[in-house]
């Protein structure tokens, strides 16, 4: 295992002369909230928590860590479900937050320049008013950062019809591990000058370098929208169903899906109720666009097209006060199974018209070894987060037996053309299964990949590539 210095009353004296006393953390109490995100039940305690304000802060932070040999964690909003926040070798917590500003939308280039600490829902909002969209949205919007969206490649629900994080990034700026700044790219649709360091950042979990600037494509708003939800008898024909909407031209904005289980532990836990009684699947499926008459064409061939594939019921949201309930609904989930008991929660993905025989695999492999595991997630993009639950199991069983369920899970995703994560990132908790999804080569010049930027190992030790 690496061994790095420990922070000492020097070095904390040094951060407080770079970004001021009030901005350096080292009471438990105030650090407390930075030893955890929102992946299972992990604690790590940084030795200390640095608020910088500017790129410039958080380049003479690194170049100190980095002569220090100090060990960095980037944070964004914590809200992260690999463990790719947590500082598991000590050291500095170096959070974002305060790095927040909007700084320029710029609908001329249909651009956006924000600091990598604003709240995405937040920039959701003030491009909402304006008449624009930037459609990543992943579920937790209200308290994840654009920085972190990027260091994970969020996706979310409208990543079916719009792309994911990726998609929009046009360039970064990014403090290296030595404390170098790095500025990519810019707004510009077309660029083809030199590798594309851009898009080598984007989904680098924070082991690269720390991203303090984004430049972003934006799009105007779509006009309406329309949500339908569907409930099924079953699992495999909710499934099977939604691969026949694509496969008669249609791509909605949003395609959800949600297992009993979980629609169950929403329920009992918000007291809410979705308006459909008691279906073992429910599909959540939503179109947009400027022609409300297209729109609601499209929402009746979907809703034919489900009543063909068996669903039970059918009822189309037309307000936006029935849609944001139904949604409110949908976005309870993740916190309403993770209550039930500590779990862990994999985040599979398959290419679309495998998933079918997806949700198939987990219900063989929970049958198989006697374990609950509950399904929801955006599953337009063959993305199933599969949540294991350890009700009634043994610590024993929980520690020693599930890794390796989780293991024949992940062999079997990859069999059918998937991986073992679509938009959580591999962090901290999955790292000893990236052999199963990734080639030897791979693996081998993603570490060498990591040793370019980071030749010391200070920027998020213990992250992604397996030990
Ligand atoms: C209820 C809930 C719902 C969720 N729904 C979705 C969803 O629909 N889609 C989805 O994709 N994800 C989802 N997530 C996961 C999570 O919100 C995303 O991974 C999000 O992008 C993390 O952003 P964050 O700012 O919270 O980052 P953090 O959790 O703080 O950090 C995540 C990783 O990014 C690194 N990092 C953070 N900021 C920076 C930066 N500025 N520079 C370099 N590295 C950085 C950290 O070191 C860490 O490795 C959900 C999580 C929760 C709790």
């Amino acid at each position: 295992m690496r061994q790095f210095n420990k922070v000492d009353s020097a070095f904390i004296g040094r951060l407080r002369d770079i970004i001021g006393p009030n901005y350096v953390l080292t009471e438990s109490f105030d650090i407390e909230p930075y030893t955890h995100d929102e992946t299972e039940d992990l604690r790590f305690a940084p030795e200390v928590v640095v608020k910088p304000n500017t790129t410039k802060q958080v380049a003479q932070i690194m170049k100190l860590c980095h002569d220090q040999d100090v060990p960095v964690t980037p944070r964004g909003g914590g809200t992260g479900l690999s463990g790719g926040a947590l500082a598991v070798y000590g050291g500095v917590v170096l959070s974002l937050e305060r790095l927040n500003r909007i700084i320029e939308i710029d609908p001329d280039n249909m651009m956006a320049v924000v600091e990598a600490g604003v709240i995405t829902g937040v920039l959701q909002r003030e491009l909402e008013a304006q008449g624009l969209f930037y459609p990543v949205d992943p579920s937790s919007r209200d308290s994840c950062q654009i920085g972190g969206n990027v260091a994970e490649n969020a996706g979310g629900p409208r990543a079916v019809k719009y792309g994911v994080t990726k998609d929009y990034v046009y360039g970064l700026t990014a403090v290296l591990p030595d404390g170098r700044i790095l500025k990519t790219g810019g707004k510009l649709l077309k660029n083809v000058t030199g590798y594309n360091l851009t898009q080598l950042l984007i989904g680098s979990e924070g082991t690269l370098a720390v991203v303090t600037e984004v430049t972003f494509k934006i799009i105007p708003l779509p006009k309406y929208r329309l949500t339908l939800l569907a409930g099924f008898n079953s699992l495999g024909e909710a499934a099977r169903t939604l691969t026949k909407i694509f496969s008669n031209r249609i791509i909605p904005s949003a395609a959800e899906f949600m297992e009993k289980a979980a629609i169950k532990a929403a329920e009992d836990k918000y007291e809410i109720k979705f308006p459909l009684s008691d279906p073992e699947a429910l599909l959540l499926l939503e179109v947009d666009g400027n022609y409300r008459e297209l729109l609601e064409q499209q929402v009746e061939q979907i809703g034919e097209i489900c009543l063909a594939g068996n669903a039970a019921d059918v009822v189309v949201a037309d307000t936006p006060d029935k849609q944001a309930a139904l949604w409110t609904t949908r976005s309870k989930i993740g916190e309403a199974v993770k209550s039930i008991a500590p779990y862990k929660e994999e985040d599979t993905v398959v290419p679309r018209s495998q998933l079918p025989a997806l949700v198939e695999k987990i219900r063989e492999i929970s049958r198989k070894h006697d374990i609950t595991a509950i399904s929801y997630g955006h599953a337009g993009d063959g993305n199933i987060h599969c949540n294991i639950i350890k009700k009634g199991l043994s610590e024993e069983r929980w520690q020693n037996e599930m890794p390796l369920v989780i293991a024949e899970l992940f062999t079997e995703v990859v069999k059918l053309g998937g991986t073992i994560t679509g938009e959580h990132g591999i962090g901290f908790v999955q790292k000893r299964y990236l052999p199963l999804a990734l080639s030897a080569t791979e693996i081998e010049l993603m570490r060498q990949i990591k040793n370019v930027f980071d030749p010391k190992g200070i920027l998020n030790p213990g992250k992604v590539l397996p030990a």
